[in-house]
């Protein structure tokens, strides 16, 4: 056996026992003493006393011998009774059982027997094959050594009696009889109890024990103090002993502790010997951790370790198949530290579910370590060296482009990512991610290929011969570039020689800054010029795109000016489709502002299409021409088709919008003042009509109109991205010195008691019932009659007189609202101003004529019924006469210049704020000299309010994407908003 001592020093209890005599002849068991027989007497005789006091009265002796039988006493009961007399006097009056139980001996015993619980009976006695010659193996039945016996032969002698285990030809007394007779006297009742059933009580376990009966013999033999206790381990099996030695240091006993009972049995030994330094437990702080290491080029393995953190800080690992030989509970000896070591956390080390390790390809490492970062950051996840290099790489540091050949829209290029001191190709992250890759390795790291930075090449054309052999070049058409660069949050560098012309697409630049095209007669101004060189950059990039500007700011003008600069380079015509009703206003706009185009209308019955392409660059036209004539107007390829109003084709279902698809030009583009309205859903049908395939597959449809608030904020921000480059909108505001100033004023009046009194009677008679149908929770509701009820609303707000259709006789009826008109009115034809009312109303209207005719103040009066609206305009604008306009809502709000005006009046709200703004902006638009004072009328406490919040609320929500809205009313209000709206006063 080739034992290990560690840092071994004998050391002696400090607190020394007296020894009792061995007392040979006599076994003890609980209470009770034996005499041991001598089998080479006539008439041997067993004598035994089982009383509790330690004075021996010979009554309660009892023999097994002749004599005793005969005469109730004996010589060996009276032996019996001088030998306990003489241990009682030696053990100072103190009785066995009290000794033994408070000896260390036992309580080693009872330690060793709960590891194994081997009874004396089934122990296996051998010489053992090497070693001491007089050296005595006991085995359990399984064969694993228990103990060696090293020590003299008489004890040892005694000990195989005590076992019963010596044998016949050296036995000199049955000891073990004697003791099993002893303790079977003793049984208590509840034991005689459980014997009967085949159960043996815990003591008795103990006391027949293998571990048991060698702890009596050896306090029996040595008591407490004669044999020191080394710790040691067998190197070959990890067998853990202890050495009982003399006090000469010769071996007496070697035990084998049981595994799991090792840390009790040094806790208990080095309690009692405390300055044996052998005995204690290291406080080496050991772990049982993860650790990853490569195994092969592609493969890792991950298997469980324990690491060692020694006093110096650093930390060593040791496999733990390695230490399961020296492996005790949650003790381990470390061998190459010398010292038995205590695990952090006992039980605690499976962390992950494979048990014993496993193994990774190496592609999958990054993601493993991003899984258990917080186990590698706590250290229970150890990444051996050349792994612990490994990072996940978010994003790049930066993107350098270099033109390498460009061809009209195709651009060869070098594109590199740059990730600290390495740069990687995009060819190389795109062929990863076409062969599913989720990580690329780089020198730099792991480059995570599905995070945000990359999303955008998902979009790039899968097709193998944009991709050189070499990886590095690679060919984007100028969208894909665009639209990369677009999502590209890191600083871009564009080197090489064709750099500037690379630069110049990507800053969104024409080759040539603006010069006025000959034709224009208005100057445009500035931030017009900018518009219209970023059409000339879509133009030749053969890109297209939306000019969403916002009323008022010459959108108009700009595409007139790409068209007179078209003029000159495009042989072929422009065609722009518009409303109907704005037609006269493009030709006219033409005529005044660029006379240098040559504008044909292509509308109305005797249209003819090649007399109208004979005369003309620029051919006008209606939506529903273009739907009917779909069939010749495709057949004619454009320079530009130019869509007014494009809102009008988001619905791609509809034949207006497969008509402009089907145009032939060179490049589409869209204007509005409201690009995307409501939905990510059309604003996806706008470019797929201009820019086929530029979004990706539903950019929103998960997300319909009401429940886009919950679009995130980045994918949201990612969108505006993507769009950035095809889509130009200007505020008011952002080119506000350009513009004079708009003052926006919401005034508020009360109900008269003509208004209460209809407002109330409307809300019990037909508001009610609709109330009860919006709380009952049912599913279909009966939105017209809820509108219905509303509009009464709205109208008794306005003037009873409309309500009461009593227009000829308003003067009877009382209006807040009405007085408040009047006040403001008269207000600005004081200070000398032209006033624009809006109406949604022809009844209210109708009653404003009326008050103006009765004062005698001019006035221009604009509804659907007008025959010559050119000439109302022109009255107004012009007539110093025709102080006031009067324009219904619908008639009024759109197309046409108001300029003249200063300040504009809604008589009531609309329920879509963009038709009221449109109509503000017939005002406040180019052209208009000075600061326009907008009031909005609202009568308080009714629902008037109410709207008014609402359509403030919805408007920030429907502007999300791109500022607008859609009057749909099931759509806009809520079931609670609608019950809001009829609350009584
Ligand atoms: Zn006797």
């Amino acid at each position: 056996m080739t034992a290990f001592y560690y840092r071994c020093r004998m050391t002696h209890p400090e607190t020394l026992r007296a020894r009792i005599p061995v007392f040979p002849e006599l076994e003890f068991c609980r209470s009770g003493v034996g005499l041991v027989p001598n089998p080479k007497e006539n008439d041997p005789g067993m004598a035994l006393c089982v009383s509790l006091s330690v004075v021996l009265d010979e009554e309660f002796g009892a023999c097994s011998c002749a004599a005793f039988r005969r005469k109730k006493t004996c010589r060996h009961v009276r032996r019996l009774g001088e030998l306990v007399s003489e241990f009682s006097k030696a053990a100072g009056g103190r009785s066995w059982q009290e000794i033994f139980a408070a000896s260390l001996w036992r309580r080693l015993g009872e330690a060793l027997a709960e590891g194994n619980g081997q009874s004396c009976s089934t122990v296996r006695v051998c010489r053992s094959e090497s070693g001491h010659p007089a050296a005595t193996a006991f085995l359990c039945s399984r064969g694993e050594l228990l103990a060696k016996w090293n020590g003299a032969a008489d004890i040892l002698l005694r000990f195989l009696e005590r076992i019963g285990k010596a044998p016949r030809s050296i036995a000199a007394s049955d000891r073990a009889t004697l003791i099993h007779k002893l303790g079977l006297v003793l049984r208590t009742p509840e034991e005689r109890y459980f014997n009967e059933t085949g159960v043996k009580s815990r003591a008795q376990a103990f006391e027949e024990s293998f571990y048991g009966r060698l702890a009596y013999h050896c306090f029996r033999e040595y008591g407490d103090r004669e044999i020191g206790f080394h710790p040691a381990i067998d190197l070959q099996s990890g067998e853990f002993t202890l050495k009982g030695l003399s006090q000469e240091n010769e071996p007496v006993l070697q035990l084998v502790v049981p595994r799991r009972q090792v840390k009790a049995v040094l806790n208990l030994l080095g309690k009692e010997f405390p300055s044996q330094e052998d005995l204690t437990i290291h406080p080496v702080p050991l772990r049982s951790i993860f650790k990853i290491s490569s195994t092969t080029q592609l493969d890792l393995e991950v298997r469980p370790v324990v690491e060692a953190l020694q006093a110096s800080g650093e930390s060593r690992f040791y496999e733990e198949k390695d230490l399961a030989r020296f492996r005790y509970g949650d003790l381990v000896y470390v061998q190459e530290l010398g010292v038995l070591a205590q695990l952090e956390r006992s039980g605690a080390e499976r962390k992950f579910r494979a048990p014993v390790s496993m193994r990774l390809e190496r592609s999958q490492i990054p993601g493993f370590v991003e899984e258990h970062r917080a186990e590698i950051e706590a250290g229970e996840l150890v990444l051996e060296e050349p792994l612990r290099q490994i990072k996940v790489l978010k994003d790049y540091d930066y993107m350098e482009i270099v033109p390498l050949a460009i061809k009209r829209s195709w651009y060869w290029l070098s594109i590199r990512y740059g990730f600290g001191n390495q740069e990687v190709s995009l060819g190389e992250i795109l062929k990863a991610r076409r062969q599913g890759q989720a990580y690329l390795e780089t020198a730099a790291g792991w480059i995570d290929l599905n995070t945000p930075a990359f999303q955008a090449l998902a979009m790039l054309a899968d097709d193998e011969r944009d991709l050189a052999k070499d990886g590095e070049r690679i060919r984007l058409s100028s969208v894909d570039l665009l639209r990369l660069a677009a999502t590209n949050r890191r600083p871009l560098e564009v080197r090489g020689q064709r750099a500037a012309i690379l630069r110049r697409l990507l800053d969104l630049q024409p080759v040539e800054p603006y010069r006025a095209p000959s034709g224009l007669a208005t100057p445009l101004r500035r931030y017009q010029e900018l518009g219209v060189d970023w059409l000339k950059f879509l133009y030749e990039n053969g890109l297209a795109g939306l000019l969403c500007d916002e009323m008022g700011l010459g959108k108009t003008h700009q595409a007139m000016a790409l068209m007179l600069w078209l003029r000159e380079r495009a042989k072929e015509p422009c065609l722009v489709v518009c409303p109907t009703t704005v037609i006269s206003h493009w030709r006219e706009k033409i005529r005044v502002h660029a006379p240098g185009l040559k504008a044909a209308v292509y509308h109305g019955l005797q249209r003819d299409l090649p007399s109208a392409l004979n005369e003309a660059d620029v051919l006008l036209t209606s939506y529903g021409v273009l739907r009917n004539d779909i069939d010749r107007l495709c057949k004619v390829p454009m320079a530009v088709a130019l869509f007014d109003e494009i809102q009008n084709l988001k619905n791609r279902e509809t034949l207006s919008y497969q008509a402009a698809c089907a145009i032939e030009a060179r490049m589409k583009l869209g204007l509005t003042g409201t690009p995307v309205e409501n939905s990510l859903e059309d604003l996806k049908s706008l470019f797929d009509l201009i820019l086929p395939g530029y979004l990706a597959e539903d950019p929103g449809r998960a997300h319909p109109a009401d429940s886009q608030p919950g679009l995130q904020a980045s994918e949201l921000d990612n969108l505006r991205r993507v769009i950035f480059p095809f889509v130009l909108r200007r505020s008011k505001e952002a080119v506000l010195e350009e513009l004079p100033e708009k003052i926006e004023d919401v005034r508020t009046c009360a109900l008269s008691e003509d208004q209460i009194k209809l407002y109330r009677d409307t809300l019990s008679s037909k508001g009610a019932p609709l109330l009860a149908q919006l709380a009952s929770g049912a599913e279909r509701l009966p939105y017209i009659h809820i509108f219905a009820v509303l509009n009464y609303l709205k109208m008794i707000c306005d003037h009873p007189a409309l309500l009461l259709n009593k227009v000829e006789e308003y003067q009877k009826y009382e209006s807040g609202k009405w007085d408040l008109f009047q006040e403001l009115l008269f207000e600005s034809l004081d200070s000398g101003q032209k006033v624009v009312v809006f109406s949604q109303y022809l009844g209210m209207i109708d009653m404003m004529q009326r008050l103006l005719n009765e004062l005698g103040i001019g006035f221009a009066a604009l509804t659907g019924s007008t025959r010559d609206r050119g000439e109302v305009i022109r009255r107004f604008n012009q007539d110093q006469d025709c102080r006031v306009f009067l324009g219904s809502l619908k008639a009024g709000g759109t197309g046409i210049d108001l300029v003249a005006g200063s300040v504009v009046l809604h008589y009531d709200r609309w329920w879509n704020a963009a038709r009221e703004e449109q109509a503000t902006d017939r005002v406040h638009r180019i052209g208009q000299r000075r600061a326009v004072q907008v009031f909005k009328l609202i009568t308080e406490g009714t629902l008037e309010e109410k709207i008014s919040a609402i359509i403030e609320r919805k408007r920030h929500l429907m502007n999300t994407v791109v500022r607008e809205d859609d009057p749909h009313f099931s759509k806009i209000f809520s079931r609670e908003e609608l019950a809001g709206l009829l609350q009584p006063l």
